[in-house]
């Protein structure tokens, strides 16, 4: 008998360490997964987050009686836990999917040192990219920094495709006690006020389907504009692995070999490559896991960023009197999602029209994000400071105004998302208020002025120079 622990690999098909399982036991395999003591505030994440991996559990908890079996839940310290589990089960070994975070890869050591306590055998599997995160090495065998040729090298090394071969699963030991499926009510959380599509591996299935039927292919032209269904939102199905890396990839190239026109050959392409950034930032994290605490490019390390206060705050609330700002902060907290092309704007407004620490809204993001994911929060936060892997240069400072324009020209975006500016021509949403008023009546004066902050942030960032 196997143990499988469950971890962010919540789905049946094509997981790397439970088809093994399967495999190496003829389908004795007990499925279990271990939840955290978190209860309340946590500075990496919150209600949205939560309440997908609820519905992504029940899900699987669902999949795994159709075949069968059951999901042995249980709460606390994973390695205590574990080890209750294998004396209770007798197992003869753990297997498991590994974490590219620091603290999923420091649980794992604790996991292994308490199995060879037991002599029980345990094994890690690589399944979260869909390329292992230290796959993909320069040819002097070096970590890549900068994305292009990471994704050159990335495309050259065949993907290896998804494992279909059906699982067969015996009976879950019936003496094996197991908890409730939790509830968001269990973290002390309020679900009532998000917007989230429904979780787990069906609806994930579902999302991928509807998207190559036809989005994928506008995808290259549709991408950046935020009031257009123009992207996958996979995002945090991926996250949680209720979808498979492979299987997604391998639904990118089905569909650039089925497009008919060089125009909708572009789409999967595009895709393809915004899914091999998410494995630039996988790598990133794996080979230099100090990111999280500091700026990828050690010039920037030390950089003078002002305090947060009112402004934050206002920041946070979507009331900065910045159209697009605005929209995109409170469609974060009505859905758990903001679109890729304002998670800029906003992410940069935050650096360099505020000059507050990226890391404050890394946590921010954290905590309100479905999709929460270190390793691309991380990457995406220090892009647009201008402190990560190949970033944003610091001097390339998005207006957001401009930025308004050119990604919602008829101010869609922004009028779904503040209601107070239904009413107010597009116009008037793309370019700062003359009388130092907002926008319109009712809508708050801009926090500040955009161009004179520019030349502060320029000033703050060339001082690490000197
Ligand atoms: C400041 C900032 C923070 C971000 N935080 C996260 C985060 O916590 N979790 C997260 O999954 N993505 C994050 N991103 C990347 C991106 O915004 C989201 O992946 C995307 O908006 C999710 O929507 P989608 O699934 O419809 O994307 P699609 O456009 O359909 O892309 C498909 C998939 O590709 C991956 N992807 C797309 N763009 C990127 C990117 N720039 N970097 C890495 N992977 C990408 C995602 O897995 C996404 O689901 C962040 C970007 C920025 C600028």
């Amino acid at each position: 008998m196997i143990l499988h622990w469950f971890r962010r690999d919540l789905r049946l098909h094509d997981n790397t360490a439970l088809a093994a399982a399967c495999h190496d036991s003829g389908g004795r395999v007990v499925p279990v997964f271990i939840l955290s003591h978190w209860r309340g505030q946590h500075r990496w994440t919150g209600p949205a987050r939560q309440s997908v991996l609820c519905g992504t559990l029940c899900a699987l908890s669902e999949a795994l009686e159709k075949c069968g079996s059951r999901l042995i839940l249980r709460r606390g310290d994973a390695v205590a836990e574990l080890e209750r589990l294998l004396t209770e089960t007798g197992a003869e070994a753990l297997y498991y999917n590994c974490s590219p975070d620091p603290a999923g890869r420091a649980l794992e050591t604790r996991v292994h040192a308490m199995a060879r306590k037991l002599g029980v055998r345990v094994q890690g599997f690589h399944d979260v990219t869909a390329l292992a995160p230290d796959a993909v090495l320069t040819q002097g065998g070096e970590p890549f920094r900068v994305f292009t040729p990471f994704s050159r090298a990335w495309l050259k090394k065949a993907a290896p495709g998804p494992d279909v071969r059906p699982l067969r699963l015996a009976p879950a030991p019936a003496k094996l006690q197991s908890l409730p499926l939790p509830t968001l009510a269990d973290w002390g959380l309020d679900p009532a006020h998000l917007l989230l599509p429904d979780s787990g591996e069906p609806a994930a299935l579902r999302r991928m389907d509807a998207f190559f039927s036809g989005p994928a292919f506008r995808y290259a032209a549709e991408r950046d504009l935020p009031a257009v269904h123009a992207t996958s939102r996979l995002s945090a199905d991926l996250r949680f692995g209720a979808l498979s890396p492979r299987l997604l990839v391998q639904r990118c190239h089905a569909a650039i070999a089925s497009a008919q026109s060089a125009a909708q050959r572009d789409g999967p392409r595009k895709f393809l490559s915004e899914l091999i950034w998410r494995e630039f930032y996988m790598a990133i994290l794996w080979h230099w896991p100090e990111v999280l605490e500091h700026e990828f490019q050690p010039r920037f390390r030390g950089m003078r960023w002002q305090q947060p206060g009112q402004a934050f705050q206002r920041w946070q609330e979507g009331t900065t009197g910045f159209p697009i700002i605005d929209a995109g902060m409170r469609q974060l907290a009505a859905t758990g999602w903001m679109h890729n092309r304002v998670r800029m704007i906003v992410a940069m407004f935050l650096t360099k029209d505020l000059h507050l620490d990226w890391r404050l809204g890394e946590a921010f993001f954290m905590q309100h994000l479905a999709d929460g994911e270190i390793a691309s929060n991380n990457g995406g936060w220090q892009w647009s400071a201008g402190t990560g892997a190949d970033a944003a240069p610091y001097f390339r400072i998005q207006n957001p105004w401009t930025q308004s324009a050119r990604f919602d020209p008829e101010g869609d975006y922004i009028k779904q998302w503040v209601p107070e500016l239904r009413n107010t021509p597009a116009r008037a949403l793309m370019q700062p208020p003359a009388s130092g008023k907002g926008v319109a009546p009712g809508y708050p004066a801009p926090l500040l002025d955009h161009a004179r902050e520019r030349e502060t942030a320029l000033a703050l960032y060339q001082r690490v120079f000197t």
